[in-house]
């Protein structure tokens, strides 16, 4: 049995982008509530998707991993869950059809509420107050009293990851996922745009194969539900250990706060808290990879996180940026790969493409996105391995916070409905063209 490391054992190894809570009794109650709850997955769940992902990592599925960039409390409504839902399970659709290959789904949701920032502080018109931290730390208005962490949070957390994936459960299960909901899907949303359109017609597609399969008696549990996990970056560690359980059917820890954690490019340190944690947990994991991973880093990893070496439980979250991947992509890939190492390759094109708008805004351009999805196919298909997947921040509604695509997004409009409380994602039309553009890359 493995023994899951003590909140103090962790707090040894230096832990960074971690809050500096003003009261540890708070703490202590807000950690002793969570070692409490039930779970939010279950650890076969898990094992169910470690052999998804293994399929992944033997080049016969496609993983798609998209959310928001960081959730937050008050968006926990039914409308904002089913967009992102709806705008996932369209993307699964397109680039299972156009290309013929299982989509592995994965949200990057009921659980995203914590965030690694690059200052500690943040200025406006001259006031300095601590940054926003997600929602799982503090607030994002910008007064005093908001910013200062508070541990209740992490309950809220919870919570709030409760009600999401209640949500996605019954969606997934009661019917709306049911591929005869294909067309469903898209109201609201054909005439106003191309892709729209063009995925009106794979619709079509889909739905006359499935008349054919219901007249020769075919019909299929996998038509009518689908399988959906949820994921989301292990940050504070306060909360992802509270719920690392033992499981009793294997006696072995799992973090029950979602099916997939992975490890972020600023708390990937070989011997820091982060890496130690999800070495121990039995979920699939990924870690970020950036451009200053070496080639030598990643075995480490591997090592670390994967001594076994079993498919399906790691992979690698590239996010060099449009310029650096393709210089930067092959030695990792072909170092690993000459180890025999068994991982997935999944390609994050946002975070190496953040860029400040002369509007102030945080912002990527489209272009840039597609240019390193396309980078990151271009590296796997010269060296004989295979591009993974794709993790990808996203919301289901029409927001205006990266530049370019379909509809021309340009720098002035980006103020027309930008929401995100970090990163900007792609919206609902962007997200549906970058599935197009990507089901044509994995069919070449
Ligand atoms: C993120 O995924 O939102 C994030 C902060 O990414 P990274 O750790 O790769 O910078
Ligand atoms: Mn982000």
């Amino acid at each position: 049995m493995t023994a899951i490391p003590t909140l103090e054992q962790l707090h040894a190894l230096g832990p960074k982008q971690q809050p500096t809570y003003p009261d540890s009794g708070a703490v202590d109650a807000a950690v002793a509530r969570l070692r409490t709850v039930p779970p939010l997955v279950f650890a076969g769940e898990c094992d169910d998707l470690t052999a998804k992902i293994a399929a992944v990592t033997r080049g016969e599925a496609f993983l798609l991993q998209g959310g928001d960039c960081a959730e937050t409390f008050a968006g926990v409504t039914a409308d904002n869950v089913r967009n992102k839902l709806r705008v996932l399970l369209q993307m699964a659709v397109v680039l299972t059809y156009a290309a013929s290959v299982p989509v592995v789904k994965l949200g990057r949701l009921a659980g995203q509420y914590a965030k690694p920032r690059s200052s500690d502080e943040e200025t406006r018109d001259g006031v300095t107050l601590p940054a926003y931290r997600g929602d799982a730390v503090n607030g994002y208005d910008f007064t005093p009293e908001a910013r200062i962490p508070d541990p209740q949070r992490l309950v809220d957390v919870y919570n709030s990851s409760a009600a999401t994936l209640n949500l996605v459960r019954a969606f997934v299960t009661g019917g709306y996922a049911d591929l005869r909901q294909v067309h469903t899907w898209n109201t609201d949303f054909v005439q106003s745009s191309p892709f729209g359109q063009r995925y009106e017609s794979v619709a079509d597609e889909i739905e006359r194969a499935l008349t054919f399969m219901k007249a020769i008696g075919a019909d299929p549990d996998e038509f009518h539900r689908v399988d959906f996990h949820s994921s989301h970056e292990a940050l504070l560690l306060e909360y992802e250990q509270s719920l690392t359980r033992i499981d009793s059917r294997t006696d072995e820890p799992y973090n029950v706060s979602a099916h997939f954690v992975w490890i972020g490019e600023r708390t990937r340190q070989l011997d820091g808290p982060h890496v130690e944690l999800l070495s121990k947990i039995k979920n699939p994991i990924g870690i970020k990879l950036g451009p200053t991973t070496t080639p030598d880093d990643a075995l480490a990893y591997a090592a670390r996180l994967n001594p076994e070496n079993t498919p399906g439980r790691l992979t690698f979250i590239t996010r060099f940026g449009a310029g650096k991947i393709r210089d930067g992509l092959p030695a990792l890939v072909e170092k690993v790969t000459a180890e025999g190492l068994n991982v997935a390759w999944v390609c994050d094109p946002m975070h190496g493409n953040t860029f400040e708008a002369s509007s102030g805004y945080k912002t990527r351009r489209f272009d840039d996105v597609i240019d390193e999805v396309q980078g990151f196919f271009d590296v796997h298909r010269s060296l004989g391995t295979w591009p993974g997947g794709v993790h990808v921040e996203l919301t289901g509604d029409d927001v205006t916070e990266c530049v370019g695509g379909g509809e021309e997004i340009d720098e002035v409009g980006l103020a027309h409905r930008y929401e995100s409380v970090c990163d900007p994602r792609l919206n609902r039309v962007q997200s549906l063209e970058l599935a197009f553009l990507v089901a044509e890359m994995l069919r070449k």
